[in-house]
């Protein structure tokens, strides 16, 4: 089998996982006590048997430390499934006695840069309830600060303001205490909601002392189950409960109560209360770590700019873009060397862009390629130093790459933009033709100005080693490889490639391609291959990155390889349009991998049984 004779170890990386702010592990000391709760005290707290004393006890005891955490005397606690849910019965809260009476006036006043769930929640309740209040954003600063003087401004024809403790993308902290000085302090007449999903555990909150009629809080942000927070309500602040049933949490939130999970948010709130006995650090500790982690990533991009004040923001956040790259291209890079990131954007139409930093006023390319690097307050020396260790491999790996191959013909973005050149690196020449504009990110990065002549190809042929170039315009030219005798034509939008090319193509799963009966084309990015290795089951697999993807549609030939062909790349997308592109062209038959380069991979490992 030729699958033994691969070093799958050396594929085959641990995870790390650096996306906290997305969500954290259940810690072994959570899970016991949930596993307690659901297999031996699984009583219903609302029996009156003995079977239910212990739960209730519970539910009573993790109230009293949620007051006691957020220094609360004059309101309560109501446990529910988290801050979505929370967000969802402050606003109904607030707007049900207005329900049918269209306050056309009025405005609900929010911060540009809340979780989704914040305006969704208003647009819905405003619209089901007939309140016909005008949704207004509240602005922000480049620096993620709310506008306080907007918020002064508008306060008076607010029916509600809803504003965040911390950003879950950015890590900003918002200045509560001026937020509540420019509504007027404890003598305020807006109802205030804050989301402090992410300042619980990050950020002392007290609201004992800040004007706050809702906060809403999540378990599984700070090592707790999914699906269990909590909704703090002021005393004489109006409420509505979301769902009606049979009376828990007196009356309001119907329901049989996820005690496993209330018991859960119990020993966090005990742990922030009792720092010396928790497994949580200090903001201090997370500073430094942070710290430690934005080192690595500079030798990796020493490039990168900051989306973030730093260090005033969140300790556990890092926010990041690097220029001359898009979101997804870093986060492929960071999933091969096993490392989870996240955009922190929400996808929309072409390329995904961050709402939080667009409405920051930051640059597009910046809201395009943000990356969110988020690490939990428990997070040991030893896992950030591992992690920081593997970005810095990832530098050493990146560098060695980018001595690739230069002379020949490149295409950087086939299906977008009509754009080829030729490299001749004795000369160092760079004959081209199309849209140069477009790609200049991609051209300054391989062939910087500096070290090559650029020289514009006018209509006409030209031939160039084994190319034949026959521009007609600046907008329509043909590339002919002479020994193949393929030709591609592009035009202003690069290669027409229709949805029927990739529908033709013959797919193969990740199982079948392990069994190592094939040659494998990997169709990633450098940054992607030079992180992770794609098996070579016959010499080398051929690498073939989006730039090279016609060159290889024009050159290739089965004729040396013996094997049938597969192209991989880290999910099956790539894969296939690169097959339709060889098949278009009259290549040799190229299978499409459906799944990725990771999954061949981690197959290979189970039958090792090294993981
Ligand atoms: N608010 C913020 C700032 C968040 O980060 C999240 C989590 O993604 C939510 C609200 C929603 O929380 P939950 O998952 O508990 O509904």
């Amino acid at each position: 089998m030729l699958f033994w004779s691969i070093e799958v170890p050396y594929l085959c990386v641990p995870e790390i996982f650096l996306d906290a702010n997305a969500t954290t592990p259940v810690l072994p000391e959570i899970s016991q006590i949930v596993q307690r709760l659901c297999c031996n005290q699984f009583g219903n707290p609302s029996s009156s048997h003995l079977a239910g004393m212990m739960p209730k006890q519970i539910i009573a005891e993790a109230r009293n430390a949620a007051a006691q955490l957020f220094r609360v005397a004059d309101g309560r606690f109501i446990f529910n499934s988290g801050a979505t849910e929370g967000i969802n019965t402050a606003v109904l809260s607030v707007l049900a006695p207005y329900a049918g009476k269209a306050q056309e006036d009025t405005v609900l006043l929010y911060g540009a840069t809340e979780h989704k769930a914040v305006p969704e929640a208003l647009k819905h309740w405003n619209q089901v309830l007939g309140v016909k209040a005008k949704l207004l954003e509240i602005p922000t600063a480049t620096n993620g600060a709310l506008n306080i003087e907007f918020i002064k401004a508008h306060a008076s024809k607010a029916l509600m303001l809803c504003t965040m403790g911390a950003n879950n993308e950015t890590g900003v902290v918002q200045d509560l205490a001026a937020i509540a000085n420019a509504i007027g302090g404890k003598d305020k007449k807006v109802p205030w909601l804050v989301d402090s999903v992410q300042v619980l555990g990050k950020v002392a909150l007290n609201l004992g002392e800040l004007p706050i009629d809702y906060a809403t809080f999540s378990a599984h942000k700070l090592y707790g189950p999914k699906g269990t927070g909590c909704l703090f309500i002021r005393h004489g602040a109006p409420y509505t409960p979301l769902q009606q049933g049979g009376g828990q949490e007196h009356g309001e939130r119907g329901g049989t109560e996820n005690v496993a999970g209330i018991a859960a948010l119990a020993r966090i709130f005990d742990w922030l209360i009792h720092p010396q006995n928790s497994p949580l650090h200090s903001m201090e500790t997370l500073s430094a770590y942070r710290e430690q982690l934005l080192n690595a990533l500079k030798k990796l991009f020493p490039e990168l700019v900051l989306n973030q004040p730093y260090p005033e923001s969140l300790p556990t956040t890092i926010n990041f873009s690097v220029p001359g790259f898009h979101s997804g291209q870093i986060i492929a890079m960071f999933d091969a060397a096993g490392i989870r990131v996240s955009a922190g954007s929400a996808c929309s139409k072409g390329r995904p862009q961050s709402f939080v930093l667009k409405a920051m006023g930051l640059p597009s390319w910046q809201c395009e390629g943000a990356i969110r690097l988020s690490f939990g307050p428990a997070s040991s020396a030893e896992f950030i130093q591992m992690a920081a260790t593997r970005i810095n491999a990832m530098a050493d790996r990146k560098q060695a790459s980018e001595q690739g191959r230069v002379s020949g013909l490149w295409i950087p973005e086939p299906f977008d933009v009509g754009f080829a050149a030729y490299a001749d690196e004795t000369e160092k020449t760079l004959y081209w033709v199309g849209d140069s504009e477009k790609v200049k990110a991609w051209l300054n990065a391989r062939f910087p100005s500096n070290d090559w002549c650029y020289t514009n190809l006018a209509p006409g042929s030209y031939e160039f080693g084994s190319y034949q170039f026959n521009v007609d315009s600046a907008e329509t030219f043909r590339v002919m490889h002479q020994g193949t005798k393929r030709t591609l034509t592009l035009n202003d939008k690069g290669v027409a490639l229709s949805d029927s090319n990739h529908t033709r193509i013959e797919t193969i799963g990740p199982d079948e391609v392990a069994l190592g009966n094939h040659f494998l084309i990997d169709v990633r990015e450098p940054l992607e291959t030079c992180m992770q290795a794609a098996p070579n089951f016959s010499g080398e697999a051929l690498i073939s990155e989006r730039a090279d993807w016609c060159r290889l549609a024009l050159e290739l030939t089965n004729s040396e390889i013996g094997l049938p062909m597969v192209a991989i790349c880290r999910s099956g997308g790539r894969s296939t349009t690169v097959a339709a592109l060889i098949a278009a062209l009259g290549g040799p038959t190229v299978l499409s991998c459906d799944g990725g380069v990771t999954d061949v991979v981690h197959l290979l490992a189970a039958k090792e049984s090294v993981i």
